[in-house]
C-alpha cells in the first residue's frame, strides 16, 4: 500500500468506536508507528495544544475520527455543543495537518450530511441539494464545513485530503448509554435488560418504520485503510477541482427499525413483544448510501448485519446488564 509500515499515522479519536477499530486494523496490518493521544493528554478543542502536538510528532498521515457524536436525543438536547465542538476539532486538526506537511488526511463524517429528502440511495453528488434533517442539522453542518475545508485546502494549498462519509456504524466500543446512544446499541442494551429481567415487552422509539443502513466498525476500518493506501493515480481520481473530495462508506443495504429490533431479539434470545413509543422522534425516514464509487474502487463490506450484531453481543454482553 501507499502507507509504508513505519509511516507515522495519527489516529485522532482512537478511543471511540471508529478510531479504536482503525487502530486495531492498522496494528493487524503491521503498522508500527501509530500516534495517539487520549482526551486528557490532548484537548482537541485547544488550537495551540493541537499545533504544538503536530509540530512535535510530525505525522505523515492523519485519520480524523475525533468528533462529538450522539443519537437523535443528544443531538436535539445539545445542539450548540455539537456544532461548536465539531467545528473546533476539525478546524484545529486540518489546519495543523496543513502547516506540518501531512501527506494524506482522511476526514470522517456521517450520512446525515445529505438532505432529508435526498434520492435513495444517496450518491455523493446530492450534497447540498436540499434541506437537512432538523434533528442533527448542527452536527451535519459542521461535517459539511469539514468537507469544504478539505476541498478548499486541496485547491489553495495542494493538500490531498479526503472526506469519507460512513453510514451508521456499530460494534464493540460503542456508546451503550440509553440517553445518548444510537439505535442499535440502545436496542442491544434494552433487549439485554428485558431478557435478564424477564420483561414481556420491549419499548422501541418512534414508529419502527424508518429504515437505517448499518456497517460493522471493523468493516469501516478496513475501508478507511483501503482508501488511505490507494495508489497515487487512483487516489488522485477522488481529488477533483470540480467536485468535493467525498466518498461514501456503507453496505448499500438497509432494514426498518422494527426489523433491526427483531434481529437484536433473535441474537439475544428475547421472546417478548415490541412496543412502539410514537412520542419519540422517528428522525429521517431513510438514509441509504449509494456506494457505487467505493465498490468501483474494489472495496465491499464483509460482515452482515446479524453476524455483526452477534459479534458485538459476544464482546459486550458481560458488561451491559
Ligand atoms: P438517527 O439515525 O440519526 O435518526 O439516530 P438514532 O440512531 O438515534 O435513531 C434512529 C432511529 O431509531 C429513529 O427512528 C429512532 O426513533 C429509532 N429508535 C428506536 N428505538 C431507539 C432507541 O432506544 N434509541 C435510539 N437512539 N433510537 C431509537
Amino acid at each position: 500500500g501507499y502507507m509504508k509500515s513505519d509511516a507515522r499515522i495519527y489516529v485522532a479519536g482512537h478511543r471511540g468506536l471508529v478510531g479504536s477499530a482503525i487502530v486495531r486494523e492498522l496494528t493487524r496490518l503491521g503498522y508500527t508507528n501509530l500516534v495517539t493521544r487520549t482526551h486528557a493528554e490532548l484537548d482537541l478543542l485547544e488550537s495551540e495544544a493541537v499545533s504544538a502536538f503536530f509540530a512535535a510528532e510530525k505525522p505523515d498521515f492523519v485519520v480524523l475520527a475525533a468528533a462529538k457524536v450522539g443519537g437523535i436525543l443528544a443531538n436535539n438536547t445539545y445542539p450548540a455543543d455539537f456544532i461548536r465542538d465539531n467545528l473546533d476539532i476539525q478546524n484545529n486538526i486540518i489546519e495543523a495537518s496543513y502547516t506540518n506537511g501531512v501527506d494524506r488526511l482522511l476526514f470522517l463524517g456521517s450520512s446525515c450530511i445529505y438532505p432529508k429528502m435526498a434520492p435513495q440511495p444517496m450518491p455523493e453528488s446530492c450534497l447540498l441539494t436540499g434541506p437537512l434533517e432538523p434533528t442533527n442539522r448542527p452536527y451535519a453542518l459542521a461535517k459539511i464545513a469539514g468537507i469544504e475545508m478539505c476541498w478548499s485546502y486541496n485547491r489553495q494549498y495542494g493538500t490531498k485530503y479526503l472526506a469519507a462519509m460512513p453510514t451508521n456504524l456499530y460494534g464493540p466500543g460503542d456508546n451503550f448509554d440509553l440517553n445518548n446512544s444510537h439505535v442499535l446499541p440502545a436496542l442491544i442494551r434494552k433487549t439485554a435488560v428485558a431478557k435478564a429481567t424477564g420483561a414481556k415487552e420491549l419499548v422501541v422509539w418512534g414508529t419502527g418504520t424508518p429504515k437505517r443502513e448499518l456497517l460493522y466498525s471493523d468493516d469501516l476500518a478496513q475501508a478507511v485503510v483501503f482508501l488511505m493506501n490507494l495508489d497515487e493515480g487512483t487516489y488522485g481520481t477522488l481529488l477533483s477541482e470540480t467536485e468535493p473530495p467525498l466518498i461514501n462508506i456503507g453496505t448499500g443495504e438497509d432494514v426498518t427499525i422494527r426489523e433491526l429490533a427483531e434481529t437484536v431479539g433473535r441474537v439475544i434470545g428475547f421472546e417478548g413483544e415490541l412496543v412502539f413509543d410514537t412520542t419519540k422522534p422517528d428522525g429521517t425516514p431513510r438514509k441509504l448510501m449509494d456506494v457505487t464509487k467505493l465498490n468501483g474502487l474494489g472495496w465491499k463490506y464483509s460482515v452482515g448485519l446479524e453476524d455483526g450484531i452477534r459479534r458485538t453481543w459476544d464482546l459486550v454482553k458481560d458488561s451491559l446488564v
